[in-house]
């Protein structure tokens, strides 16, 4: 035993994960013994993996460790500094311009993380004289720099173009900027974003138009680019976020725009003023990344091909994987709804101990009563994994009553 014995001032925390734990949703962190890859151990535990969002196994590719390895023998561990100070290195840079390129815009600058970049851009290009019309799924990141900024923030339903129209005609003879702003997929359903109609509508009305394409990065697009190359909408999105930490499969997130728009936040986004640049390794990690999605594209159509094998193997199993009451998936995210929080928890819990990792989903992270696994296949599974994870999923959701025995 440590010495922290329990002391009042902090009871109301204790209160609330008992509440947890009499919901049933109460989790303990699974631990990653090995690389995050297809097949992998989690708290000794052999599992087919349909947890990461690794989508075209980079995390742990050959080239990508490599380029880690050598940029730490070439520049150190650690940047040193904030960017502003003395934190910025010349791979720092490298990696901007190729995102730049890559996205084809003028400009990008990258954050520690995706959340970092959406917090930081989002309260730092508003104030609060200004409007913010978000869509109801958007992540967290977005919120919280919505919240940030203190501009009015307006909620439009899911996907709802008319209600974000209707929202922004409220707002017309309001005097502050307006910003709409969506993922580019949605994390919990894997639905795509309306980015074209929402570019067309934010042009109309003269707002700013910003895209988070955590999970539409090396995902959609030609070679990954994204949501707006997915859509042809180059030069219609003011703001375009990504992540480094999903596909690219490293760490960070960036944002990508005008040369005054990465001026102004090299100036104002606090994370980038306040918060110690990458690692040379991290930058290294995502160059040799973006090189792999310019010439292996190869990875995403196994990525797609695998996608479409297992979700309609999941369908004929008789799995609700959304669509109904929820949004329908388009992307590798795949929703296994189950409905209450436990009855989630428990099927992920079972399919754990019969050696498939998906992970359990609940309220607050998705509406009460859409409780699910949200699975995630990626280029790297094979077949007989696929086909193993699916055989397990079925005979366990049978055996719970999740699925109806036949
Ligand atoms: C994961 C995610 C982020 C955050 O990205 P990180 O790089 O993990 O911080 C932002 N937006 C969306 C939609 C995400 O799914």
């Amino acid at each position: 035993m440590t010495q922290t014995a329990i002391r009042p001032q902090l009871a109301h925390l204790t209160q609330v994960l008992d509440d947890l734990r009499a919901k049933g949703t109460h989790f303990r962190l699974r631990v990653l013994d090995d690389q995050q890859a297809p097949v992998c151990h989690y708290d000794g535990r052999e599992v087919i993996n349909l947890a990461s969002n690794n989508y075209l196994g980079l995390a742990n590719h050959p080239r990508l460790i490599e380029a880690a390895i050598a940029a730490t023998r070439a520049f150190g561990v650690g940047s040193g500094a904030v960017r502003t100070i003395a934190g910025t290195m010349r791979i720092h840079m490298d990696l901007e311009e190729k995102i730049a390129r890559f996205k084809n815009v003028d400009a990008c600058v990258v954050f520690q993380s995706g959340f970092a970049a959406n917090a930081g851009t989002v309260s730092a290009i508003l104030g609060k004289e200004d409007f913010i019309l978000s869509d109801e799924l958007n992540h967290a990141s977005i919120i919280d720099g919505a919240r940030l900024s203190r501009a009015t923030i307006k909620v439009f339903k899911h996907k709802d173009v008319a209600h974000c129209e209707q929202l922004l005609k409220e707002l017309e003879s309001a005097p502050g900027h307006k910003l709409v702003i969506t993922d580019g997929v949605f994390s919990m359903d894997g639905d795509i974003g309306a980015v074209d109609k929402l570019a067309a509508l934010a042009e109309k009305y003269g707002a700013i138009m910003m895209v988070d394409d955590a999970h539409a990065s090396g995902v959609l697009g030609r070679n990954g680019r994204g949501s707006v190359d997915y859509f042809g909408m180059h030069g219609k999105v003011d703001v375009q976020v990504g992540t480094l930490s999903k596909a690219i499969g490293a760490l960070g997130g960036y944002v990508c725009g005008s040369h005054d728009l990465i001026d102004y936040l090299y100036h104002r986004a606090r994370p980038f003023l306040f918060s110690t640049s990458h690692p040379p390794s991290v930058a290294a990690t995502c160059m040799a990344a973006f090189d792999i999605l310019e010439k292996e594209p190869e990875r995403i159509d196994r990525l797609w091909k695998n996608t479409s094998y297992f979700q309609s193997e999941l369908k004929r199993a008789g799995f609700n994987i959304g669509g109904v009451n929820t949004p329908a998936t388009e992307t590798p995210i795949t929703p296994i709804i189950v409905g209450e929080g436990r009855a989630a928890m428990e099927l992920s819990r079972a399919l754990f101990d019969e050696g498939v990792m998906g992970t359990g989903i609940a309220f607050p992270t998705v509406p009460e009563g859409k409780a699910r696994i949200r699975a995630i296949v990626t280029s790297e599974h094979t077949r007989a994994q696929l086909d193993r994870a699916l055989e397990t999923m079925e005979r366990v959701a049978k055996r719970m009553g999740i699925l109806g025995q036949e």
